[in-house]
């Protein structure tokens, strides 16, 4: 499967969200107290709180994003503060203002960029060290030479890129335009929630910096909402780790016990279980047999009728179908069933790959052999009066998957619960 088949809208779905709900707030012209103070301290919480919730998880490039971004907020704050007070910005205004729009981009993107290492402790003292070296060049020569210095931030490099709607100084833009093309490159290579956030918060953030002075609750809003962004983005793949199976993407088998405790008072539940896996492992090898796994699990996952799929471990499969009985189901399963039978896998195996393009073609056209196709069988129980709960449908369903594989596998058997009989629903195909 390609990478790319692996990005989704819903990794940025969260984090967008945020981002609007930063604009509509930031663009409101007056916040009410309650939202006033609570912007006011939002940051600081989220620093300390998210700080120690990602520390935890060892989510040190979090931790840093954060920091680099409370920096940020706490050195501007302190100028819009003063600009909103007295009325016009402190004198060194423009010296922080261009110095944090140029180093903010860079320092987010390069802790963004930066992978964890598997040493933590190493990895932390790495991320401090660089944090520390480019606060301590960027204090000292904005302390010793801030002319020479302000001089250099806002000299106008490319005269014919100059236009009035870019309001930072030229250098930030290319610290923004590497910092978000590293990002995006990252997202597509291994995209997942927590780097479509950070690619998000990086535009959140270019957003934000020319607009502090001009709108009042920018500058707090939105460090509020990127800040929240990313939380939300490693507590989000904190879920996904404890809820969903890495190999296949369904839900596992914790999500299945969930499910299983909030069932109503009709519901089917299926097992399915490929046939003769371990002879396929045998014969294809073990990455062949994940990439058949994800296979099965794709079309196991389109079940209609309301069903939802869930890997209960190894290459068996449960299906919860609620609000149904049985007679509902079974044409449902009998679709999935053939689907998968119908399905020709191909092999995608570096030991069966043709050798080259003549090979591949001789191939394609004529044997079959880079293809291949597996079958499940499947068992099927309902909720009745004779078995109430979820555990005791689920092991009638486990019965009923047995007869299915005695009865000579990719077939659908369901056990009936009124006559505790089991009973051939489908003949093989
Ligand atoms: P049957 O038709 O009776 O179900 O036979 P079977 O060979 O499918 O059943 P058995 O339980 O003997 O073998 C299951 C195999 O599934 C053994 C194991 O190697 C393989 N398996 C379990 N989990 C995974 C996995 O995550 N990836 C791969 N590639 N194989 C797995
Ligand atoms: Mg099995
Ligand atoms: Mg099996």
């Amino acid at each position: 499967m390609s990478r790319f088949s692996a990005v989704r809208f819903g990794h940025f779905l969260p984090s967008l969200l945020l981002l609007l709900g930063g604009f509509l707030l930031a663009r409101l012209a007056g916040l009410n107290e309650f939202l006033t103070s609570l912007f006011n301290v939002l940051p600081t919480l989220l620093l300390l709180l998210g700080g120690a919730f990602c520390l935890a998880y060892g989510r040190q490039r979090e931790v840093f994003l954060l920091l680099t971004l409370y920096l940020g907020y706490f050195l501007l704050d302190t100028q819009v503060d003063h600009f909103r007070e007295v009325g016009q910005v402190r004198s060194d205004a423009a010296l922080i203002f261009h110095l944090c729009s140029l180093l903010l981009p860079l320092l987010y993107g390069l802790y963004a960029a930066w992978q964890e290492r598997t040493h933590l402790l190493q990895d932390l003292i790495a991320r401090a060290a660089v944090l520390f070296a480019v606060g301590a060049v960027a204090v000292g020569m904005a302390q010793r030479f801030p002319e020479a210095l302000l001089h250099w931030l806002s000299r106008v490099r490319w005269p014919a890129l100059q236009v009035e709607w870019l309001a930072l100084v030229q250098l930030a833009y290319p610290a923004f335009l590497l910092g978000l093309i590293a990002l995006l490159v990252q997202y597509l290579r291994a995209p997942r929630p927590l780097h479509a956030a950070q690619l998000l918060g990086l535009c959140g953030v270019l957003w934000m910096l020319p607009n502090i002075f001009i709108l009042p609750n920018a500058l707090n809003v939105m460090s509020s909402l990127i800040m929240l962004m990313l939380i939300a983005a490693v507590a989000h793949e904190a879920y996904q780790m404890a809820f969903r199976d890495e190999l296949t993407g369904l839900p596992g088998r914790r999500a299945l016990n969930e499910r299983l405790q909030r069932l109503g008072r009709s519901y089917v539940i299926a097992m399915a279980d490929v046939d003769h896996f371990k002879k396929f492992n045998d014969t294809h090898g073990h990455d062949v047999g994940d990439q058949v796994l994800r296979l099965v699990a794709r079309q196991l996952s389109k079940i209609g009728g309301g069903g939802k799929a869930y890997r209960y471990g190894g290459e068996e499969f449960t299906l919860v179908i609620p609000g149904k009985t049985l007679e509902e189901c079974l044409p449902h399963l009998e679709v999935v069933r053939q689907a998968i039978a119908a399905y020709r896998i191909q092999l995608r195996d570096p030991h069966t790959r043709p050798q080259d393009d003549k090979q591949g073609r001789a191939r394609r056209a004529g044997s079959a052999a880079s293809h291949v196709s597996v079958t499940v069988s499947m068992g099927v129980a309902e909720r009745g009066l004779e078995r109430r709960n979820p555990e005791e449908v689920l092991k009638a369903a486990d019965q009923a998957l047995y007869s299915a594989k005695s009865a000579g596998r990719n077939c659908v058997r369901s056990f009936d619960l009124r006559r505790g009989a089991l009973k051939n629903d489908s003949a093989r195909a």
